[in-house]
């Protein structure tokens, strides 16, 4: 048995991408107690859709590898941080070619925290900043980031509102010579982007909406990698979001940091996340998240800003893995299961006390699987020179693939 600091070791010798990854947040920090996110079930479903779907040819035994449908194009990792920002919303994404996007820039006392994550990842340039709404705790930190990055495009919906911190904001852009695009949710699609394999649509506001309350003009994005998908909500109401997205996804950005207002259990029947998180500020005056979002998510893997401090969700395309700044008493006040946790050891503000329990090892370590083959590997292998998916020896075993015989990775 490895102990958690030479096995930490390892990863950094064994592939810097594993490094830069798990370097956002100190060693003692990091605690990764989910595994997977693609549920099997999910994956063998969407195999079989590209199956009957497409060319390619179908597998030659009925041990089938999972394969995302879009693999040829899913390649490298795509991680969203969920940045803890207190009361407010702020998600940076890096994606796999190497581009950034934020959505939302947190209150104004918490733009320190995305300023700093976004220079300490080694970035100065924001390709696609998304203002979902202009509320102060979705913008307040926008002029910030604005000042201190390059930016591309802005992306922001089209409504004003009366405030010092939406003309901070305007005076940003306009002091930056950038101009805002308008969001709206065409009906022939409105993409922000494609890039690297990711791609990012709008889904909400429609060309016809003109709602009266201004959390309801969110801007509803859709951000899919592979078989992996992304459904970022801003403050919308529940049955704007029903309205908007049709089609099941791996992770729930939960709308207004869990309001009943954002949540409702049509909304997550018809969603089916296989993970979500909210993002709400500790003890907060308005009683985020409310009991009826804990309860519609129930059977939801629940990540919470308020307990988990800032949470990354990497995505290699195939499967969603989740690591987390801290691990508090987040199964009791999220209603999480003993048995959905896998690493129960609780940690007081954000310090691990003792090493973390074996069963949690297989989670945290990290090997490769190919397009197509039937083994993992560790980085290096010679049969990882054609392709080379990231996947958690946990979920790697739990697929059925077998350690490589020439590279022996661990067991
Ligand atoms: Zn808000
Ligand atoms: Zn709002």
């Amino acid at each position: 048995m490895q102990s958690r600091k030479s096995k930490i070791i390892i990863f950094a010798a064994a592939t810097l991408l594993i490094a830069a990854i798990l370097g956002a947040f100190s060693e003692a920090d990091v605690k990764q107690y989910q595994g997977l996110v693609a549920s099997k079930s999910s994956v063998g479903e969407s195999v079989n859709k590209a199956e009957k779907t497409t060319e390619q040819p179908a597998p030659e035994s009925n041990t089938a590898i999972p394969q995302a449908k879009n693999t040829q194009i899913a390649q490298g990792l795509l991680t969203a941080h969920f940045i803890d920002v207190g009361q407010g919303d702020s998600i940076l994404i890096e994606l796999p070619d190497g581009k950034t996007a934020l959505i939302d820039a947190g209150p104004k006392n918490s733009s320190s925290k995305v300023t700093s994550l976004i220079k300490q990842l080694g970035y100065s340039k924001i390709d696609y900043l998304i203002a979902t709404h202009p509320h102060e705790d979705h913008i307040g930190g926008m002029s910030s980031v604005i000042e201190l990055f390059d930016v591309g495009e802005i992306w922001a919906p089209k409504v004003s509102h009366n405030t010092q911190t939406f003309e901070n904001f305007l005076d940003a852009v306009a002091n930056k010579g950038l101009t805002i695009k308008t969001a709206v949710a065409k009906a022939s699609g409105t993409q922000i982007f494609a890039s690297g394999g990711a791609s990012m649509n709008i889904l909400y506001p429609f060309e016809s909406s003109a709602p009266k309350d201004l959390n309801d003009w969110s801007i509803i994005t859709q951000l899919e990698f592979g078989d992996t998908s992304f459904l970022f909500a801003g403050d919308a109401n529940s049955s704007i979001i029903t309205d908007s997205c049709k089609k099941p996804i791996s992770v729930l950005k939960v709308s207004h940091h869990g309001s009943k207002v954002g949540t409702s259990a049509t909304l997550i029947s018809k969603l089916k996340p296989t993970n979500a998180v909210i993002s709400c500020g500790a003890g907060n005056d308005y009683g985020h998240p409310s009991e009826s979002t804990l309860a519609a998510l129930a059977n939801t893997t629940l990540y919470r800003t308020d307990l988990n401090g800032t949470i990354k969700a990497i995505s290699n395309g195939l499967f969603v893995t989740f690591v987390a700044e801290h691990y508090n008493d987040a199964k009791e006040a999220a209603g999480v299961t003993t048995d959905e946790v896998t690493n129960p050891q609780a940690t007081v503000g954000g310090e691990v006390t003792a090493a973390p329990p074996t069963a949690n090892t297989d989670a945290e370590t990290i090997v490769y699987i190919t397009k197509s083959g039937s083994k993992y590997h560790v980085d290096g292998c010679r049969h990882l020179s054609k392709s080379k998916i990231p996947i958690s020896l946990k979920e790697a075993k739990a697929q059925g693939y077998e350690p490589c015989s020439v590279c022996n990775p661990p067991t």
